[in-house]
C-alpha cells in the first residue's frame, strides 16, 4: 500500500500531472522532466516521502544503465509491481516521476545519473545500489571520472549496513569507490575498455592487469594493494556465461547482442536474487529485454534491414565495434557535436576503429568530416561521406543488412526516423 502523504506532498503530485499534461500538449516531450520539476518545487522532500516502504534499487554506470534498470525492473516484475524511469529521465525530476507514476508499486528499479547517485540515494534510502562503471564521456561538460569515483566513495563512507551494494569488480574506480560501503556484493561484470582506470585510485600508481582479453582479469596495484575482490557472481572468461554464488553456470540467451550486455545481465540477476528472486527466473527476464529506448532496434528501411547501435564515448564505441566488426553488415558510422554530445569530438581518436580496417564504411553526421578522416587514418575504406545517414543505402544490393553507430543526437534523429 501507498504511504499516505501529507497535504503539500499531494498538491505537489497535482501540480506535477497538470506540468506534465500541458507538456505534452504543447507537443514538448513526454512531459515527465517538467511535471517532475515542478512537483520537486512545490515538495521538495517529495522522492523521500514517495521512497518510503519500497525496496527501491538506484543503477548508476556510464555505459548501462538504461539496459541493466529495464532487466532488473524485468527481473523484479516477476514478484510484483514495480516503479521505473522508462524514459531514462535520470536526475531529481525522472526520479521523482518515476516514484509518483506507481506509488502502489513495491519495488523500484531506479536509473540515475552518476552525478545525481550521492543525492538520490540519501533521499531515497534505497537499500540497492548498483555500481557498473566510470569512463570518459561528454569530458568538456560532464565530470571527471576520478571526481565522480570520489563522490560515489564519499557516499559508500555515509551507508548503513541497510544499504547493499552491488558493485562491478573489474572496474578499479568502481571497486575503490564501493569497497568503503559496510555490504557490498562483487560481480565480475568484465570492463573490456580500461584506458579510464590506467591509475590506482587510491595512490595513482600504474595497475598491473594481466592482458588476457576477458575482462575479468585481476588486477592489482603494486604500490598499495588495491586490487579486484573476490567475487560472488561473474560472468565467464568467454562472456557466454554467468556464474552464480554457489556455481553454476547459467547461459543467458539475450535479445541484446555483445558481451557486455552478458555483464549487464550477471549484475541484473545478482540484484534480483538479493531480492529473493531465482537468478533463473531473473536471467530468464532479462533475456526478455530487446530494445531500450530505440538502442539496438531492428527495423526496416528500403528493404534493408537495419539495426540501430548507440556510440555516445570511447567505451561503448569500442563495445559496438566488435558487434559491428563481425555482423557482416554494411556499416554506418554517424557523428554529432551537439551540447548533449560534448562539442569537442576529439574523443573519437581514443575509439580503436582499427581492428575494423579495412571494411568498408559511410560516413555521417554534423562532425562527419572530423570521422571520416578518423576512419581513413585507421585504414577502413571510405564508401561515402554524406549529409544524410540513410543515404548510403541507395547503392547496397537489395536486402543488404546496414548496422548504424551514431552518438547520442544522432542516434535520437534516426531513431526518430527509421522507427515506425
Ligand atoms: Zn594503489
Amino acid at each position: 500500500m501507498p504511504v499516505s502523504l501529507p497535504p503539500r506532498a499531494r498538491l505537489a503530485l497535482g501540480a506535477g500531472r497538470a506540468a506534465a499534461a500541458a507538456s505534452r500538449l504543447l507537443r514538448r516531450g513526454r512531459g515527465q522532466v517538467v511535471g517532475g520539476r515542478v512537483m520537486l518545487k512545490v515538495d521538495p522532500a517529495l522522492i523521500t516521502r514517495l521512497a518510503a516502504g519500497k525496496q527501491l534499487t538506484l543503477v548508476s554506470a556510464t555505459n548501462g544503465k538504461s539496459t541493466t534498470t529495464r532487466m532488473i525492473a524485468g527481473a523484479l516484475r516477476t514478484k510484483g509491481r514495480v516503479a521505473h524511469n522508462l524514459t531514462g529521465a535520470n536526475m531529481g525530476p525522472g526520479v521523482v516521476t518515476a516514484l509518483a507514476a506507481d506509488r502502489a508499486a513495491g519495488f523500484g528499479a531506479i536509473e540515475v545519473d552518476e552525478a545525481h547517485l550521492p543525492a538520490m540515494a540519501a533521499q531515497t534510502g534505497a537499500t540497492q545500489l548498483v555500481l557498473m562503471n566510470l569512463t570518459r564521456d561528454q569530458l568538456d561538460r560532464g565530470s571527471e571520472v576520478k571526481m565522480l569515483s570520489r563522490r560515489w566513495h564519499a557516499m559508500a563512507e555515509q551507508l548503513s549496513d541497510k544499504t547493499i551494494i552491488l558493485a562491478n569488480a573489474d572496474d578499479p574506480l568502481v571497486v575503490w569507490a564501493a569497497r568503503p560501503a559496510p555490504s557490498v556484493v562483487w560481480v565480475g561484470c568484465g570492463q573490456w575498455w580500461t584506458d579510464d582506470a590506467a591509475l590506482c585510485p587510491e595512490c595513482g600508481a600504474t595497475l598491473e592487469r594481466a592482458a588476457d582479453g576477458t575482462g575479468i582479469a585481476p588486477w592489482r596495484c603494486p604500490a598499495c594493494g588495491l586490487a579486484r575482490p573476490q567475487t560472488a557472481w561473474s560472468i565467464t572468461p568467454d562472456a557466454t556465461g554467468i556464474v552464480t554464488p554457489d556455481g553454476t553456470t547459467l547461459t543467458p540467451h539475450l535479445k541484446l547482442p555483445g558481451r557486455v550486455n552478458v555483464g549487464n545481465a550477471a549484475i541484473a540477476v545478482a540484484a534480483a536474487a538479493g531480492r529473493g528472486i531465482d537468478p533463473a527466473v531473473a536471467l530468464a527476464a532479462c533475456e526478455q529485454v530487446e530494445d531500450v529506448d530505440g538502442r539496438y532496434i531492428n527495423t526496416t528501411v528500403d528493404g534493408h534491414p537495419v539495426r540501430l547501435l548507440l556510440g555516445k564515448n570511447p567505451a561503448s564505441w569500442a563495445e559496438m565495434l566488435r558487434i559491428v566488426g563481425t555482423s557482416g553488415a554494411a556499416l554506418v558510422t554517424v557523428l554529432n557535436a551537439r551540447g548533449q554530445d560534448g562539442r569537442d569530438p576529439s574523443w573519437i581518436w581514443d575509439v580503436p576503429f582499427e581492428q575494423l580496417a579495412p571494411m568498408p564504411v559511410w560516413v555521417s553526421g554534423e562532425r562527419r568530416f572530423d570521422l571520416a578522416v578518423r576512419l581513413d587514418t585507421a585504414g577502413l575504406e571510405l564508401r561515402g561521406v554524406t549529409e544524410d545517414p540513410l543515404a548510403g543505402l541507395a547503392g547496397l544490393p537489395a536486402g543488404e543488412a546496414v548496422d548504424i553507430v551514431a552518438n547520442y543526437t544522432a542516434f535520437q534523429e534516426l531513431r526518430a526516423r527509421v522507427v515506425k
